[in-house]
Parts: C-alpha cells; structure tokens; sequence
C-alpha cells in the first residue's frame, strides 16, 4: 500500500473542513471473506464514502464534497534558491537590464547592487526560474551561480494554511448512524441507496465477525435494522452476480431459506460458484449465521 497525499474537503453546509487519506497504489493481497460480501483487506484500506461533519453534524457524501487543496508535503518543502552575482563581467549594462526586467528596480539600484559583487541579486525563486536566470546572466557576461537556500520557515513560499492540517480525519458512520442517512433521504442515486444499506448491514454484522460473540439473530435486531436488510434483498437485482450473491446471502440471514436457495436457482459465472456452494449449503442447513468464507471458496474483491 502506498499512500497518497491528504485531500481536504470542505462540508457543503457549513464548511468545516475535513480531510482523508489518498492511495497511490493498494492490492487485496491478504484479503479475506465474510458471507455477507464484506472484504477485510489489511493492504487496502476501507475508506468511508460518507461520513458526518464535526462541526454541524449533517451528513458529508465524502467524494462529492468541494476539495479544498491537497496537502502534497513535496509543495510544502519545494525548495528555493538565491542567486549569486560573483562578478558583473565586462557586459555590466546588459546585465543591469536583466536584472531590471525581472525586479523592476531603478538603474540606480541595480547599479549599487552589482558595486557590492560577490552579492545576492535575488531570493526565494523556485528551481525552474533559478536555472533560466543563472543562464540569463551568464549570457550577458556576468559571473553567476544559485544557491539552494536553508529552509527557514519565515521565508518559504507559502505551504498550506495551519487549518488543512489540523482538519480531522472522515470517519466511518455507525450503523445508527446510517440507518438514520438512509430515513433522512441523503441518497442521491440507486447506488448511493445501494451503499448505504450494504454498510449499515454490514457494521450490523461487525460485532460478530469476531470469534467469540454469539450470533444475534435479525429477528432479535432494531426494527430499523431488520427493515433495512429487507429493503436492501428485495432492491438487488438477480442478474449482477455479486447482487445475486448478496441477495441470497440476505435472504439466508433473515431465515427465508427457501427464498435464499430460489436466488442460486440459475448458475453462476465461474469465480462466484463456490461461494454460492457454500452459502447454499448454510440455506440448506437452515443455518442464518454469518460465517467467514473459506480461503479457497472467496469470490474476488469487488473493489
Ligand atoms: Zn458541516
């Protein structure tokens, strides 16, 4: 996993900014499976596509909210340079003006600078310019060179406000919390509904993908809960494979077994016909658990 820079966000109500983590490059290498459709991949990290702002509360869709500025650390340390004027040459009135072109100083100032050589004729200039300028005043006789400036943090160019780095982190809604989005009517498209169902059932679940918890059957969860995994089964379409998939898986956890089995009726494309083997066989079993897929029997990622 590379990471890539932080983006700052800025809440579309009240602007209170946020930021998140960017990924240059990530692999599912190490992933693992749930039967619910759920990837844990420890070299991909699980970023929240909504969350809720700090400062106001409302809800943020995180990649549909104003990006404020990027905080890339190479901008913030691009260094600077000095130029050097060692010896003015026996050009001195070629040099002078191009010295002026660029700092719009008399010709009686750029005239006692260059009596002061060896001297500093200008600071702060990015690596590009420097180069070109050094160039410049060789061209017209002079003895130049650059100098790559000590960072001094009064003097650098600009870096980015105090504020972008100090904006906390998006975190992930909690399954209230997104039980909630879902009431409020936040979704803007079938795939934003989509995702928020998935999520709340799947931080509903969270508590039992550890070992030692026991199953709490959907009969036994918060109406808003139950509600949403219904809403969410009776929503995927049986033509997308990973729908399919998640459909029956639903159905399997709500105990409509034969409903779940009916989903498996037509076959699936190689790469999703273990697991449907093995969500079947759970149907079959009458078991509504959720279980962790075996390694030789997980789908791919969906990412
Ligand atoms: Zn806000």
């Amino acid at each position: 996993m590379i990471p890539g820079p932080d983006i700052v966000i800025a809440c579309p109500a009240c602007g209170a900014l946020h930021r998140y983590a960017s990924l240059r490059s990530g692999n599912s290498f190490g992933a693992w499976g749930w039967t619910d459709g759920r990837v844990v991949s420890p070299l991909l990290p699980d970023r929240p596509r909504i969350t809720r702002c700090h400062a106001c509360g409302g809800f943020v869709w995180v990649y549909r909210a104003e990006e404020v500025g990027t905080l890339t650390e190479a901008r913030v340390f691009e260094p600077v340079y000095e130029i050097i004027v060692e010896h003015e040459g026996p050009r001195r009135v070629d040099v002078m003006a191009r010295l002026r072109d660029r700092s719009k100083q008399s010709f009686a100032e750029v005239k006692e600078l260059l009596a002061r050589a060896p001297v500093v004729v200008a600071r702060d200039v990015f690596e590009d310019e420097a180069r070109r300028l050094v160039q410049s005043l060789q061209d017209a006789g002079a003895s130049a060179s650059m100098r790559r400036q000590v960072i001094d943090t009064g003097k650098t160019p600009e870096g980015p406000p105090p504020e972008w780095k100090s904006a906390p982190y998006v975190t992930h809604l909690s399954e209230r919390e997104l039980l909630a989005a879902i009431a409020e009517g936040v979704a803007e498209s079938w795939e934003d509904a989509c995702y928020l169902r998935v999520q709340a059932w799947w931080a509903g679940n969270e508590p039992f993908r550890r070992t030692e918890v026991p199953w709490v059957p959907w009969a036994e969860r918060s109406p808003e809960a139950r509600e949403n995994l219904r809403a969410l089964a009776a929503q995927l379409s049986e033509r997308d494979p990973v729908e399919r998939l998640m459909k029956a898986e639903a159905l399997r956890e709500l105990e409509c077994f034969d409903e779940a089995r009916a989903v498996f009726q037509a076959g699936l494309p190689k790469g999703f016909e273990q697991a449907a083997a093995f969500i079947r066989a759970l149907a079959e079993q009458g078991i509504a658990e959720l279980r962790q897929l075996p390694p030789t029997e997980r789908p791919e990622p969906s990412r």
